[in-house]
């Protein structure tokens, strides 16, 4: 139906939305490879452990600064 066309597209450009915004953390952390800032918490500044770097590359907090 009309209404359920409607209701996809909003699903749809609701995953969009959250899409590109991974993709620009992601950027955001890429430029940041290799300088001192890569891997630093931009909130408390403290180092974001590996494993979460490797779960939420895209993630600029670490996990206490992200909820
Ligand atoms: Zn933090």
């Amino acid at each position: 139906s009309r209404m359920d066309a409607i209701n996809n597209k909003g699903v749809m450009d609701a995953a969009l939305v959250k899409a590109k915004e991974r993709f620009e953390g992601l950027k955001c952390n890429l430029d940041k490879l290799g300088t001192s800032d890569f891997g630093v918490c931009l909130k408390c500044k403290n180092k974001i452990p590996i494993e979460r770097i490797l779960l939420a590359p895209n993630s600029s907090f670490c996990v206490n600064c992200a909820r």
